[in-house]
Formats: C-alpha cells, structure tokens, sequence
C-alpha cells in the first residue's frame, strides 16, 4: 500500500515504496482529467499546485524526493526541529507572511536578542560590539547600499531602474574595494556581504545585496530583521504541508524524478526516471535555475535559460549546526570572507553542550570536505570561538545535491538584466516558478511563493 506522508485534502504518495503502488497511482489519475503537470515540489511548485485546485484545475505534481519542501528542509535532530535550508521569514515579505497568518503558524523571534553577544572578527582577532557599535555597522551598511537606491527606486515591482553606472555589472568584492569605512566597520559590512551572498563576493552582483536593502525600505536593520530574525517554531515542514494540504486537486507523488519533458502538437508529455509519463495541456517548471540543464526538454529551452543553468547563480555556501562543547552563550558572530566561516550564531546552548548554525560563504576554504570531519570545522571555528571544542556536525550539502546544486539564488554580476526576464517566460506550453524567477524577494521562500501564485494565474489564463 502506498505510504500517505500528508493528511487533509490533497493526496500525498510516496512512490518507489512497491511495484504494486506505481500501478495503483496510475490508476488514480488518468491523464486525460490533468490540466498541469507541476514539476518541482519545493515552495513554489506547491503554492502553484494549491492555487490551481482554488481554481478547480488539477495537477499532478512530481517531485524527485521522497519529501516537499526543496530548498527547505526541517529535520528534527537530538530532539530539535533543525533547519538545514530555508529558515527566516518577515512581515516584510508579503506572501510568505501571508500564508503564515492564513494557517495560523507560530514563528519567534532567532536569535532571541536578549543578551546577545554580538562581534565581528577583524583583523584576526574578536572584537565585541556594543549597541552604539552595532548602530555604527548599521549605517556603515546603509552607506555601502546607497547607490542600489538608484537601481531599485521602487524595488516591489518588477522594473529595475536604467543602470547608466552599470552597478548591475558590478560584483559585491568590487564594490567592496572601493567602500571606505574603518576596518572594523568595512570587516562587518564584508561579513553581511558574504551572508547575503553565500558565495565568493567577486562571483556575486552587488545588485542582490542593494536589492535586499531596498525591498527592507532602504534600511540597514530592516534588511538584517528579514534575513534572520523570525523563524517558524515547528519548521518550514508545517507551513509547506499546510499549503499542500490544501492542494485539494493535485496528485502530489514523491520519489518521481523527471528526466524528459517533451511538447508535442496537444500538450506536454514528462517522462520520469522510472518510465512513466504523464501527459497534460500545460507544464510548470518549477525547478532550481541550477538544475534546468539535468532534464531534458524538447524542444530546447531558451539559450538564456540554458545558459544561466550551466554558469549557475553564486549560491553555493555550506550551512551546517555544530554541536561544540559547553555553554558557548547566546552569540552572533560575522566574519570578512578571508574567514572560512562568515557567521555563527547559537542556536541552544546549557551547560551540557550548545548547538551553532554555522555559514560559510566560500566552503573551498573549510578545511573539511564533510560533515563529519569534526577536527576541520573545530579549526575554521577558531578565530571566531577561540578555544572552541567540536562535537558534532549535521547539515545539507546542497551544491552537491543534484536536485538543487547550489543553495539560495544569487545572481552573478550581469545576470540581473540578462537572465531575469527570460528565465519566467513562457516557452509554448511550459510556464516556469520558482525563488531564484521571482521579482521582489528572489532567492527566498518569499519568492517563491510569489511565483507560485503569478504561475497559477498564468496556466489558468492560458487554459481558459
Ligand atoms: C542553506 C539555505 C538557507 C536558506 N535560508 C533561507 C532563509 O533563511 N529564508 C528564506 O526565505 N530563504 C532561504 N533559503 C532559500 C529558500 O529556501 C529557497 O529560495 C526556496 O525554498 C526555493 O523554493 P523553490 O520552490 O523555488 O525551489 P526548491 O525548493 O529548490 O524546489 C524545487 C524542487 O524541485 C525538485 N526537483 C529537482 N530536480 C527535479 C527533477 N528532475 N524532477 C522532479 N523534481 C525535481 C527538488 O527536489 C525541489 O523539491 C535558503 C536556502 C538554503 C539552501
């Protein structure tokens, strides 16, 4: 019998469990009843999937793993739901805050900012920051972002601004460069730089930082709240089930990777790993920008497509919790990016022991290759916990995950202007969602609910 993952309305099913389940999915959908094949069930293939059921279109969603949720996945490890991808969220993002309120999920406040210690390495060593330091590193970030004020004067909608200095071409290093601001400051602006980025700053467009800046109301403490200040209690899971759980027409099947996706004259035929196929007058693509090239689609799609899938976004950090030996404190760390690790921020800690989240945005320069390699991580820690004893380590290593190969999207310099547009666009049948296409908050949950909804709208349009 099929294994049910997920109750309330739609019909979740793990396939691989038995041949006998694969039959009896067959069964359950015949294709001629299917306006939509989804493809990818991370936030956005799932939010596109309930919206179409509210619209009374079905849908069968494939999805490669054997849970929901992409780029979001919450585990629970030594008895703590631990997010190893997506985490944070913020009013400030309309459409994830709005699903929050709609299911009525508990968020807190992370890290809880009573009697944090928060500092900065510079210049090799540790120093602490008061709060009229942190102040100071706040305007020292507002004045870094200045100019993006000109390249997203009104950042909620689609249009980015003519870019007559080409900062849309500019990198975060370069702009960093250039940035004059005494060294502890620059240190801490560097370090924002590299959690934003999470990939090598001269990879990453200075675009994407200005963009997150703008879209907190041109604000420094805004952007740092809407990055990582609130966080759900009980984990991305329950917010992706409650949306799926209300997928009432989607046939939502786990273990089903896609290998082909093919138009033909009436509709789209997707062939997955196993042989199936399943056959509807539209598909949405709602898989990672870095990932498009591992299927293949006939016709071809887009060169801009193809290509931004094969130069990938610069996402490409490694986030993992460590268990160090303990009470480490409440503590919130950064680090320039000649650091093998940008931030640490504790996530529990007692006298038995603390949990760190861990970010580096350059894992090359981690002296560990995985994630049990306990004396590599105890030696990157050190400039930021000096003394520090490493435990344990558990994590996600989503560069090298095939379904995601990298971790959230940030465009490289160019790839604002270049890719943006076409990277949504319809391609006859075929609509596309997901955070790394979306307009305003790309590369968050955020975004890719938003996709989620414009998609949904689109495929009905079009189906009407
Ligand atoms: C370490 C990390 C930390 C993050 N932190 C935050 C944060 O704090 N706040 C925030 O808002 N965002 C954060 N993000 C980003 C956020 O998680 C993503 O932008 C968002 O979840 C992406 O959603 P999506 O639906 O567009 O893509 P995905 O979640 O990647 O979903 C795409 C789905 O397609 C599936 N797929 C891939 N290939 C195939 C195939 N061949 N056949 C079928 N299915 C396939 C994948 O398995 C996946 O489920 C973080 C991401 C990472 C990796």
């Amino acid at each position: 019998m099929a294994h049910e993952v997920a109750a309330a309305g739609s019909r979740i099913v793990a396939r691989g469990v038995r041949p006998d389940d694969r039959r009896e999915q067959i069964v359950a959908t015949s294709d001629s009843e299917v306006d939509v094949v989804i493809v990818g069930g991370g936030f956005a293939g799932v939010t596109a999937a309930r919206e179409l059921s509210a619209r009374g279109r079905r849908a069968v969603l494939v999805e490669a793993r054997d849970r929901l949720g992409g780029r979001t996945y919450t585990k629970d490890h030594d008895g703590h739901p631990m997010e190893f991808g997506g985490t944070w969220v913020h009013p400030l993002q309309p459409h994830v805050w709005s699903e929050v309120d709609r299911y009525a999920v508990e968020t807190e406040t992370f890290p809880v900012l009573e009697g944090l210690r928060q500092a900065v390495v510079s210049d090799g060593r540790v120093v602490d920051l008061s709060d009229e330091d942190v102040e100071r590193a706040l305007e020292a970030f507002d004045e870094f972002c200045a100019p993006g004020m000109s390249l997203f004067p009104e950042p909620f909608l689609e249009t980015v601004s003519s870019d007559p200095d080409g900062l849309g071409e500019r990198s975060m290093r370069d702009l960093l460069d250039s940035f004059k601001a005494e060294p502890v400051l620059h240190d801490w602006v560097e370090g924002m730089c590299c959690l934003v980025a999470f990939g090598p700053l001269e990879k990453s467009g200075a675009s994407e930082i200005f963009r997150c800046h703008a879209l907190a109301g041109y604000s420094a403490a805004q952007a740092m709240a809407s990055l990582s200040q609130t966080k759900l209690v009980k984990g991305t899971r329950e917010l992706i089930n409650s949306i799926a759980g209300q997928a009432t027409l989607a046939d939502i099947r786990l273990n089903s990777p896609v290998r082909r996706v093919a138009q033909t004259d009436g509709g789209v035929r997707v062939e997955l790993e196993n042989g199936e196929t399943v056959t509807a007058p539209t598909a949405l693509i709602a898989l990672p920008m870095n990932v498009l090239n591992s299927v293949k689609f006939e016709p071809e799609l887009s060169e801009i497509k193809r290509t931004a899938s094969a130069d990938r976004h610069a996402g490409a950090g490694r986030k993992c919790f460590v268990r160090v030996k303990g009470d480490i404190g409440n503590v919130s760390i950064v680090a320039p990016e000649d650091q093998a690790v940008n931030f640490v921020v504790t996530y529990t800690h007692d006298s038995k022991g603390s949990w760190l989240i861990v970010f580096s945005a350059n894992p090359d320069k981690l002296q560990m290759s995985q994630f049990d390699d306990v004396q590599g991580m105890q030696t990157a820690l050190q400039p930021l916990l000096p003394g520090v004893e490493v435990e344990s380590i558990v994590g996600w290593d989503w560069s090298n995950d095939p379904h995601a190969l990298g971790t959230w999207c940030i465009y490289r310099p160019g790839q604002l202007t270049k890719v943006l547009p076409d990277l949504r666009t319809t391609e006859g049948r075929l609509f596309f969602a997901g955070a790394d296409s979306a307009s305003t908050w790309r590369g968050f949950i955020d975004g890719a609910i938003e996709s989620g909804y414009r998609s949904a709208r689109d495929i009905d349009t079009y189906l009407s």
